[in-house]
């Protein structure tokens, strides 16, 4: 690509995970990489030499020579870091959470809308090959249920677990159940750190709909997992094997097609199971979602996962702790 088509990009905080923003960048044709910023300066020369950058050491420079900024701090620091890369005219990608408040997100949103500047935000499931090959089925859920379980990492605990993790899947279920929210349960508990560890919510969606989320951050063992129940149909996501399988049943008897079965249920009314095992496709989840902002800032496009939707995530996540705290 010749070099005054790229988009002039930098990434703000490398620590664990702007380390492969700067590495997924450095991938991407339309990314110009001009450069990092770290607050600790030891880390910001560390991820300099490795990925052979240029160090800014202030940075209001590198957001003075930027088009778009990938901002990977800690999310209290999501908002002050946003508002100035919007004041420079940056196009901005903020990790997940958006901010730690509705009222900033709110606030980076109206910044956006008059600077003519994208938001888009590191909700990365949405990504996940996994999830992306449900394609254009039509999903229209009566019951969802989510576990996401992760072994404990001292990194993440200065938000609750609702807006570490859970928040991911808080994203999905409101990228699948289009409605809107009748009624929120949740219970949470702080097991191992100052805040909540380990959380259950139960939403309860205008259409009958119902999200059963539980997420924990003490676990042994790993898990991403999404099941949709609906008329006809069971589908599950494994967005950590990447995997997906889908029962669909019918009175008539389905062909088996590739990688797939039929199942008869004997009963008041014969029933066939057509399972499938969908081909999920290879791919890097933070190298698509990358070159989807960068994409989006070249064709003027709303990304997928916009500051809107992410503010609408964030707000759900919230009434769920507060619904924890009481
Ligand atoms: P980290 O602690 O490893 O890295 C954060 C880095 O930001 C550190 O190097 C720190 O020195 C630097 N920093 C702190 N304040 C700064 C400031 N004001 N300006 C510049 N640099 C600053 O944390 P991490 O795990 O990389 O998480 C960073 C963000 O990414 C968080 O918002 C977190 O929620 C998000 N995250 C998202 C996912 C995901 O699945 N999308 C996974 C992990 C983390």
């Amino acid at each position: 690509m010749n070099n005054s088509n790229r988009i002039k990009v930098g990434v703000i905080g490398v620590g664990h995970l702007g380390n492969f923003h700067v590495q997924q960048l450095k991938t991407i044709p339309e990314a110009d990489v001009v450069g990092i910023f770290d607050q600790d300066a030891g880390r910001l020369a560390e991820m300099a030499d490795e990925h052979s950058v240029k160090a800014y050491s202030d940075y209001m420079d590198l957001l003075k020579d930027c088009q778009a900024v990938s901002i990977v701090t800690p999310t209290n620091t999501h908002f002050d870091v946003a508002r100035s890369a919007l004041d420079q005219n940056c196009h901005v990608f903020i990790e997940k959470p958006i901010t730690q408040t509705v009222e900033q997100a709110k606030q980076l949103l109206e910044m956006a809308q008059a600077r003519g500047k994208l938001i888009q935000v590191g909700h990365i499931e949405q990504f996940n090959p996994a999830f992306l090959a449900l394609g254009d089925r039509k999903i229209n859920p009566k019951f969802i249920e989510c576990h996401r379980l992760a072994p404990f990492n001292a990194r993440g605990t200065d938000v609750p677990v609702v807006l570490d993790l859970m928040i991911h899947d808080i994203g999905i279920i409101l990228s699948l159940v289009p409605d809107r929210i009748r009624d929120i349960r949740a219970s949470g508990v702080k097991v191992v750190s100052d805040s909540v560890d380990i959380a259950n919510a139960r939403i309860e969606f205008e259409n009958g709909c119902i999200a059963n989320i539980t997420s924990s951050r003490i676990s042994q063992k790993t898990m991403r997992k999404l099941r949709i129940f609906q008329e006809n149909a069971y589908i599950t996501v494994d967005f950590h094997t990447g995997t997906v399988e889908t029962y669909d049943v019918s009175e008539s008897e389905p062909a088996a097609a590739e990688n797939s079965m039929v199942f008869t249920i004997e009963g008041k009314r014969k029933k066939h199971i057509l399972y499938q095992k969908p081909f999920v496709e290879k791919g890097n989840a933070l190298r698509m979602e990358l070159a989807h902002f960068l994409n989006a800032i070249r064709e003027s496009l709303r990304p997928a996962v916009d500051g809107h939707s992410a503010t609408e995530a964030l707000e759900v996540a919230i009434r769920i702790q507060n619904s924890i705290d009481g």
